[in-house]
């Protein structure tokens, strides 16, 4: 406990520090434009989660900021934390979600050890850094979980040439760091697919822009795709005995939902996105199959051939990017108790009440009543309307019916816009 609280006394000091001073020069000063890129095992079970690291890996880009380090908006169930290792300053830092994280919510994480690939995404250091790894306690505390030193020019950092992967820009232009870079990854597509794909990459991508905020803010976003093949067209879906040979072994019925798509070969991934300079991962499974899934700054799955797939790719993309909740409360998933009603969930879109300032009190009319009846006179309203977050009381949501709660395309609702927007500055440096 004692330590926790130095780390987190220390953070404080060194972020006020660097933040005030930092610009590209100083970025070039701590780093080179590279990533490094940590590859480790996230295990465990309820009572105790581990960190086992696996291996550095250097990537010839950095897609990331060079001017805003350090996360400002303390969302996530996770957080890396780089510190300079003589003065314990704080260099850089995310928070961001996993799929380990999810699954301890499940039944099965109280009873069973369960291991998933994980990977964090750094600015490639020119000096010895500590890495130290946070995990959220159930006061919703970020507390320590694992801790490194790391050598820049050690020799077991991975430097492998790259695959020749074939890759291109589908939208925008601008340099990495000025741009919210997305990279579209085929799962499921055979050599003899690829003309599909990238045609499949570009319509997600042109859909995408269509919706608000991001049609609003398309000078700051670049997409690109990557293509590699798999051996097989499709994915599995264990509840049809459908097993696929594909490059990220993604499938269906996660946690035991027939929908919940996820990706188990992370370091794969990154290896495949690391061709071109990236913020964030989408993978676009070749399949007709309903189904997706989004973790905050970890990855967005969607099937490519559904009829809701366009809207399944932008909520889940709401998810990962921009850290939204979903909004709904009232569907099969319904995780049991997944918000401590005693705490403000770090979500921008939904609240407990507990710190409504923190939230969109800002935004609210003055005459709208907490909590706000869902009638029609505040169907096109900013309000506080109970049910969100997979559950019905306790928790609240700003808008009726935003695309974070039901299939409504292009309907993310003023709070969400207003989340998102600010994600997309703060990775493109604005
Ligand atoms: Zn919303």
């Amino acid at each position: 406990m004692k330590r926790s609280i130095w780390l987190r006394t220390t953070a404080l000091l060194g972020g006020t520090l660097i933040f005030s001073v930092l610009s590209a020069q100083n970025f070039d000063a701590l780093f080179l434009r590279r990533t490094l890129r940590m590859d480790y095992i996230h295990s465990g079970s309820s009572g105790k989660s581990e960190i086992s690291l696996y291996r550095l890996v250097e990537e010839p880009f950095w897609g990331g900021p060079v001017k805003n380090l350090i996360d400002t908006f303390n969302y996530g169930e996770c957080m890396v934390k780089m510190f300079d290792l003589n003065t314990n300053a704080l260099l850089y830092s995310r928070g961001f979600s996993t799929l380990y994280n999810e699954w301890l919510t499940t039944p099965q994480a109280r009873t069973e050890v369960f291991a998933f690939e994980e990977s964090v995404l750094l600015p490639f250091p020119r000096e010895k850094v500590k890495v130290v790894l946070y995990q959220r306690d159930s006061n919703q505390e970020f507390q320590p979980l694992f801790s490194t030193v790391i050598d820049p020019g050690s020799l077991s950092i991975i430097r492998d040439q790259l695959p020749a992967y074939s890759s291109g820009t589908i939208t925008g232009e601008g340099l990495a760091e000025n741009t919210l870079d997305i990279v579209i990854l085929p799962e499921g597509y055979t050599s003899a697919e690829k003309d599909k794909f990238i045609k499949d990459a570009t319509r997600f991508a042109e859909n995408l822009l269509s919706w608000a905020p991001y049609r609003d803010l398309r000078n700051e976003i670049r997409i690109r795709y990557v293509f590699a093949p798999s051996d097989e067209s499709g994915t599995d879906i264990p509840g049809d005995t459908i097993w696929k040979r594909t490059l990220f072994d993604t499938h269906f019925y996660t946690f035991g939902t027939e929908r919940y798509l996820s990706v188990k070969n992370i370091w794969k991934m990154h290896d495949v996105a690391s061709v071109v300079p990236y913020d964030a991962v989408c993978v676009l499974v070749n399949t007709t199959k309903y189904g997706g899934g989004g973790i905050f700054n970890f990855y967005t799955v969607c099937t490519a051939d559904n009829k809701a797939s366009y809207f399944v790719f932008c909520h889940e993309f709401g998810h990962a990017f921009a850290g939204l909740a979903d909004e709904y409360f009232d569907s099969e998933v319904a995780y049991e108790g997944f918000y401590n009603l005693e705490k403000e969930p770090w979500e921008p879109n939904i609240t407990t009440l507990v710190h409504f300032e923190r939230k969109w009190k800002d935004m609210l009319e003055p005459e709208t009543p907490v909590p706000t009846p869902p009638s029609d006179q505040y169907k096109n309203k900013v309000g506080v309307f109970e049910g969100g977050g997979y559950m019905a009381k306790g928790i609240y949501r700003p808008w009726i019916n935003c695309s974070m709660r039901g299939v409504v395309n292009d309907g993310f609702c003023p709070v969400c816009r207003r989340a998102i927007t600010r994600m997309v500055h703060f990775v493109s440096d604005h």
